[in-house]
C-alpha cells in the first residue's frame, strides 16, 4: 500500500443479526465486512463474552483487529459507521439498550488525532478491560501515545 496506516479496531456486539446469529457470529462477519471494504487484516483476537454494563440485560461479545489500509482516521471512521449501519439495518427488535454492532479506533499508527468527532487513542480504552485485553492480544507491542506504555503493560496494569 503506497500510504498505509496501521490501525487496531476494537469490535463489540451484545445482539444477535438475523441471518448472521449471536454476537460472537457478528464479531466473525463484522471482520468479514471489514476485509470486503479493503482492510488488511494482520490479526484478530479471540472473541471474549463480558458482563453487560449498564441498563443492558445482554452479554456482550468483545475483541479486536489489527489492520492496515491506506485510509486517514476520518475516512477510516466514516467506513466503520457504514459497516455498523449494514449490521444495524438488520436488525428487528428495537431495543435501545442493544448494539448490534460497535466498531471503534483504539489506536492508529499516526499517534494522536483530535477533531470534533474523533479521538486517537480512544479516550477510554485503558479503563476498559474489554477493550484492553483483546487489543493487547494483537498489538502487544505497540506503546500508547499517552502514556508511553505498551498495552501489554497496560493490560498488565489491570483495567
Ligand atoms: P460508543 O462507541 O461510545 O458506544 P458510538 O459508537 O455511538 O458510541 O459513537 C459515538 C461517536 O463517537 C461517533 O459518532 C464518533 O464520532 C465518536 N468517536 C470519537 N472517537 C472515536 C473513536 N476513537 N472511535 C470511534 N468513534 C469515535
Ligand atoms: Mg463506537
Amino acid at each position: 500500500m503506497a500510504d498505509s496506516h496501521a490501525y487496531v479496531i476494537a469490535l463489540g456486539s451484545n445482539m444477535r443479526v438475523p441471518d448472521v446469529g449471536a454476537p460472537r457470529a457478528v464479531i466473525g462477519a463484522a471482520l468479514d465486512a471489514l476485509e470486503e471494504q479493503g482492510l488488511a487484516i494482520h490479526a484478530a483476537s479471540r472473541v471474549r463474552a463480558s458482563a453487560p454494563i449498564g441498563p443492558s440485560l445482554r452479554h456482550y461479545a468483545n475483541a479486536a483487529a489489527l489492520v492496515e489500509t491506506d485510509k486517514r482516521p476520518p475516512a477510516m471512521l466514516a467506513m466503520l459507521q457504514s459497516v455498523e449501519q449494514a449490521f444495524a439495518r438488520q436488525r428487528r427488535g428495537q431495543d435501545w439498550r442493544s448494539r448490534t454492532l460497535d466498531l471503534d479506533i483504539v489506536l492508529w499508527s499516526g499517534g494522536v488525532w483530535l477533531s470534533r468527532d474523533l479521538a486517537i487513542p480512544h479516550p477510554w480504552f485503558r479503563a476498559r478491560e474489554f477493550v484492553l485485553r483483546p487489543a493487547a492480544e494483537v498489538a502487544p507491542h505497540w506503546r500508547d501515545p499517552a502514556t508511553r506504555l505498551t498495552l501489554r503493560q497496560l493490560a498488565a496494569r489491570g483495567a
